[in-house]
């Protein structure tokens, strides 16, 4: 797998080689892609409750989105990535609140299965957040106008390095023939 610096101009619709990010196959249309730079001590703070979590996301996390080609198989390699942190924490949330409705008139409340389920979700939803930053395509640094992606496909940096060097011969032969022939305004 390779690594990949891309500019914000590159990341928009229709700009990017016809090549699936994550496996260099032909690809069949673009995934609106969310990337998300986040440190890792951040999640840890879910452990100390919702709030100090959700302060902590808002204020260091980084965004950029990106028109990823890919192929039909990896269609949904960005979704599922994208929607696993939210799904875990409602998850968590609502079996915390769940004794509510289903044991009311549990002694301790809410009843210690409620806790241990609401730890071990939150506990599970961290691990394969961290795993996932390791694996795939995912971010390894972010700028205001610029995001580099690790674990990107080699055919798709070849196909992304013909097409920035066709742009580069197209934009020099434009350039001579403007010299050779000025504007008569
Ligand atoms: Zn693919």
């Amino acid at each position: 797998m390779a690594r990949v610096m891309l500019s914000s101009e590159e990341v928009g619709p229709g700009v990017l080689p016809p090549c699936c990010l994550v496996c260099g196959a032909k690809a069949e249309g673009a995934a609106r892609a969310s990337m998300r730079s986040v440190p890792v001590w951040c999640y840890f703070l879910l452990f100390l409750g919702f709030l100090p979590f959700a302060i902590a996301y808002v204020l260091s996390r980084q965004e950029i989105t990106v028109s990823a080609p890919v192929c039909s198989r990896h269609r949904s390699h960005f979704l599922w990535r994208q929607w696993l942190l939210p799904a875990g924490i409602l998850a968590a949330l609502l079996t915390l609140v769940s004794p509510v409705v289903i044991q009311p008139d549990a002694r301790p409340f809410p009843p210690t299965w409620a806790l241990i389920g609401t730890v071990a979700l939150l506990a599970g939803t961290v691990t394969a957040v961290i795993w996932l930053r390791q694996t795939g395509v995912r971010v390894a640094s972010m700028s205001r106008d610029a995001v580099e992606l690790d674990g990107v496909s080699p055919d798709f940096v070849s196909a992304l390095e013909l097409g920035r060097a066709d742009y580069k011969r197209r934009m020099q032969e434009w350039l001579e023939r403007h010299d050779r022939a000025p504007s008569s305004r």
